[in-house]
């Protein structure tokens, strides 16, 4: 497997509006650190899972390699499908087959690269314009990038689209409205619309976290026979472990824009190192009554605090039950605790 995408130390920060005063007396720009450093590579094929909790910036970084917004600084190399790769002048390649998302790339690559990298949003209710029939829903992105060159043929792939996602029969959901099917069917449309330009990497944010349990696995089925039938990639977003140890190959687990600990998802989530990661899982309700006791035994105290005003150090140490005073000025680097499994805590490294 040859890797899909490399993020290299990308950071995000958002400049907070300053008050009067602040500005009368040349007081320094302040910062939201959204994404604060962050890397990691994901392979053709897998599922990557960025988990934390509210505000961790794992949003903000599936945005990034959606080039909604731009980064701060930082790389991330992504390999485009072949004929997307094929239209993309040489001089915007890397090693002739990377392109980086983080920088300035001309209207006809980015057109081609927001082809070929999809997102499908969390809320299956905001995402959906009410004025428009499903058909339009599903035609608009065709039109936008001339797919199709007859009217029949994009009502084809609009059809063909819409059974795949198994809202059948196609004729009669193309013609309702949002506010006409259940938040499955209209996630089933978001999934739909994210497919029908036939990407080849998707960033599921929180695809599932609006729906009832009781359809979550449907979806979740869904986006891993679709994954199966088009070879996609995914980075699906999430605050949920169970659903990510349920659908993912890897997970990074971020904390305050950073990532705290890294690997293959089966031994992150069986054997966390982090105290922070710990605590996480550990607070993953236990299904089993005769294992409940064991839930919350790392309690992590207080509230994240916020991006704008990040602690120095480890920026999880006010939270911290082992902070130590290292832990309290200086960052800690990443350790690799066994192959691929990696780690950002003072316990684990070398001073
Ligand atoms: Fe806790 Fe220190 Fe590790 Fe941060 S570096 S998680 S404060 S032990």
């Amino acid at each position: 497997m040859q890797p899909k995408l490399l993020v290299e130390e990308a950071y995000k920060y958002f400049p907070l509006r300053r008050s009067l005063s602040e500005i009368l007396t040349f007081k320094a720009h302040r910062y939201v650190r959204a994404v604060d450093g962050v890397s990691f590579t994901i392979n053709e094929g897998e599922i990557y899972c960025l988990a934390g909790e509210s505000g961790c910036g794992k949003t903000t970084t599936g945005r990034l390699i959606v080039r909604l917004i731009d980064f701060t600084s930082g790389r991330a190399l992504y390999m485009p499908k072949k004929e997307v790769l094929s239209e993309i002048p040489p001089e915007f390649l890397i090693d002739g087959k990377y392109v980086n998302l983080a920088s300035d790339l001309p209207r006809h690559v980015d057109k081609l690269l927001r082809r070929d990298v999809q997102i499908i949003f969390q809320d299956p209710y905001g995402s959906l314009n009410p004025r428009m029939r499903i058909y339009d829903i599903l035609k608009e992105p065709l039109d936008i990038h001339g797919i199709g060159s007859t009217e029949d043929e994009r009502r084809e792939a609009v059809f063909r689209t819409l059974e795949e996602v198994k809202l059948t029969p196609p004729e009669e959901f193309a013609e309702r409205y949002p506010h006409m099917l259940s938040g499955g069917q209209r996630q089933r449309i978001a999934v739909a619309r994210a497919l029908i330009l036939n990407p080849s990497l998707v960033v599921a944010d929180e695809p599932v976290s609006m729906l009832d349990v009781s359809i979550r696995a449907e979806i979740l089925q869904l986006m891993l026979d679709l994954k199966a039938t088009r070879n996609l990639t995914y980075v699906f977003i999430t605050h949920d472990l169970a659903v990510a140890a349920y659908v993912c190959n890897n997970i990074a687990i971020m904390y305050l824009g950073k990532i705290v600990e890294k690997g293959p998802i089966d031994v992150v989530v069986n054997s966390p190192q982090h105290p922070y990661a710990k605590a996480l899982i550990a607070a993953v309700p236990e299904p089993d009554p005769r294992n409940r006791f064991k839930m919350r035994e790392l309690p992590i105290i207080g509230e994240i605090p916020s991006a704008a005003n990040i602690p120095p150090g480890c920026r999880f140490h006010p939270r911290c039950p082992y902070a130590m005073d290292v832990c309290r000025s200086e960052e800690p680097p990443e350790v690799e605790v066994e192959k691929g499994h990696k780690v950002s805590c003072w316990l684990y490294a070398k001073r």
